[in-house]
């Protein structure tokens, strides 16, 4: 290709509304344009890397055993409907409506669409394990779109559902996926680590999340060096002491707390309770209802758990009225000991289980109560690790202390089970002659999102730094003189026609611009290889090469076509 007539339009200064490095960088290399917040139209050098990143995955896949399929991403909602989904997942469906007023779905996954069609297909357990991919857009109204391609409305995602007979081949296909998404991360030259996750709506019991590691990443990720644990921290549990218990003195009395309202009041003089030997009464709106959630007054409320442990679509927390409606006090005296009316659920994270000599609201405004015993005096409906961990907690399974970090999710891998086989009548005749549900996995990419993951981790002050794999061109070659018949430019014409013969992605700056220019636009775009032909060093019958990021090294211009080829070799 000639820069001089492709659209490589690169910008000296970032626009002021991209937020982070990568979407900085995205834009300023002339990869992507905005349409409007969370709508990106990529340009060409970006679709290359998104063709690239593709096709690696498709490589990947095929290996794995996958097959590739297309499926529609406008979806009829009766099967959305029949998941349940239209309800559970409502809150992301772009709905459209057609000229009779009838209703369809956006996809923003396909596990209806594929189900329906095991449902058609897969009659014997002969025809299993197997497993469905296609890469395609994807559509989410999300309540944030931001950070460019990280959270779009729009994007690409390669989406993978496996069918099995039994739980066993499931557990198989489920790591069949793992495997190679770890090989495509690795591939795409993403440091990237997987960790246990969290099912929301899309449900199931087992998960991993694929992680890199970036602090602007929008996840939290808990991990112990020593023993490899790691979780998101939507999931992320320690081994943390319960709470001490210890010689009680009263049962419960009441004191007069004026304008205490927060747990760091309550532990100050004259009252002088540690925050640990508090229990802060939290009331949320779960499904229309409310619900008493008692966490330790260190501690605090992982909402994603709450969710998860109760099966609850939608929670928040409860307003001051909706409080002082369910308890007759304000936030600030909330406990669980008086007054709760028996409809109300209370919900105790595990670390408070036993504890005993407990200072808690005493759902009077102004008053708490002392010597509280959970087992005595407050009736716990259920007990569920309910908290978030934090760093230094001794790890579960090793005792070390868990560390955190930030990172991308580029990828999700879920353990379905039955839930959409048999909600969507996906059966299968077994061995034994009786019809079961398939049982199912499916496998998430964000495809744009480790686009712009690769952009976030391998970039430097001048620009991106691409792995050679999923480089827009894996060669520049940049004369700096480009008249016709300069030795110069007809050097560089015969690089690049050597390149292009032998296969390599190889794009030649034949812009009439001034070195400085050239160079900081191969920089900003990050190809892995530079060429430069200058007149001084072809004098001397030499050539300059630069890796991206690394050091320039003069060649004798008759031995720079091998050179090019021991580089790219030995990145690839
Ligand atoms: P998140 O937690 O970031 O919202 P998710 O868990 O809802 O993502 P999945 O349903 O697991 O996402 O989708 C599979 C993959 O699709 C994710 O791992 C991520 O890489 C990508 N993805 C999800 N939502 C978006 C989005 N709005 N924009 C770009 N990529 C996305
Ligand atoms: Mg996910």
């Amino acid at each position: 290709m000639r820069w001089s007539q492709y659209f490589i339009p690169t910008l000296k200064e970032s626009p002021a509304d991209a937020e982070i490095l990568s979407h900085k960088l995205l834009l300023r290399a002339g990869l992507v344009r905005k349409l409007t917040g969370g709508l990106y139209t990529f340009l060409p050098l970006g679709l290359r890397v998104l063709r690239k990143i593709e096709n690696l995955i498709r490589e990947e896949m095929n290996r794995a055993g996958a097959i590739e399929v297309l499926m529609p991403a406008l979806q009829p909602t009766d099967i959305w409907r029949q998941s349940g989904r239209y309800e559970t997942a409502s809150d992301v469906l772009y709905k459209a409506k057609d000229r009779s007023n009838k209703e369809w779905i956006l996809s923003p996954t396909a596990e209806e669409v594929i189900t329906t069609l095991a449902a058609g297909e897969l009659n014997s357990y002969r025809q299993m394990p197997v497993n469905f991919y296609q890469v395609s857009v994807k559509f989410r109204d999300e309540i944030r779109p931001r950070f460019g391609l990280m959270r779009a409305k729009e994007f690409i995602m390669k989406d993978a559902y496996s069918f099995d007979s039994s739980d066993e081949g499931a557990m198989a296909s489920y790591q069949r996926m793992y495997d190679a998404y770890t090989r495509i991360f690795n591939r795409c030259g993403l440091r990237n680590f997987p960790v246990e996750a969290d099912t929301g709506v899309i449900g199931g019991n087992y998960s991993h999340e694929f992680m890199v590691p970036a602090v602007t990443g929008e996840n939290e990720v808990v991990y112990c060096e020593a023993c490899g644990y790691a979780a998101n921290i939507e999931k992320a549990t320690s081994g943390i002491p319960k709470t001490a218990a210890r010689e009680i003195g009263g049962s419960g009395e009441k004191f007069a707390t004026p304008g205490v309202v927060t747990i760091e009041a309550l532990s100050k003089a004259p009252y002088s309770v540690p925050a640990n030997r508090q229990i802060k009464t939290l009331v949320y709106v779960a499904d229309s209802q409310p619900v008493l959630i008692l966490i330790r007054g260190d501690d605090q409320l992982n909402e994603t758990k709450f969710l998860a442990r109760t099966g609850a679509l939608a929670a928040r927390p409860a307003t001051p009225e909706e409080c002082a409606a369910t308890l007759g006090a304000k936030p600030g005296s909330l406990g669980a000991v008086l007054n709760v009316p028996a409809t109300v659920k209370i919900l105790a994270d595990e670390r408070l289980r036993g504890a005993n000599d407990m200072t808690t609201g005493a759902n009077e405004d102004g008053f708490h109560l002392r010597s509280v015993s959970i087992d005595r005096d407050i009736k716990v409906t259920e007990w569920f690790d309910l908290r978030t961990v934090t760093a230094g907690e001794p790890c579960a399974k090793c005792a070390k202390p868990l560390k955190m970090q930030r990172a991308i999710e580029v990828g999700h891998v879920f353990k379905l089970g039955t839930k959409y086989s048999e909600k969507l009548h996906a059966y299968f005749l077994d061995a034994d002659g009786k019809s079961k549900p398939c049982v199912m996995g499916c496998y998430g990419i964000g495809v744009t999102r480790t686009m712009q993951a690769v952009i976030e981790q391998c970039n430097d002050k001048d620009g991106i730094v691409w792995p050679l794999a999923v480089a827009p061109y894996a060669v520049c070659v940049t004369p700096l003189a480009v008249a016709k018949d300069s030795a110069v430019m007809q050097l560089a014409e015969k690089i690049y026609a050597e390149l292009t013969a032998a296969g390599v992605e190889v794009i030649l700056d034949d812009r009439d611009d001034r070195p400085g220019v050239k160079f900081k636009d191969a920089d900003l775009v990050g190809f892995p290889l530079r060429v430069s032909i200058g007149e001084k060093s072809l004098a001397n019958g030499e050539v300059e090469l630069k890796p991206r990021g690394g050091a320039v090294q003069l060649v004798k211009a008759e031995e720079a076509l091998a050179q090019i080829h021991a580089f790219l070799a030995a990145k690839s």
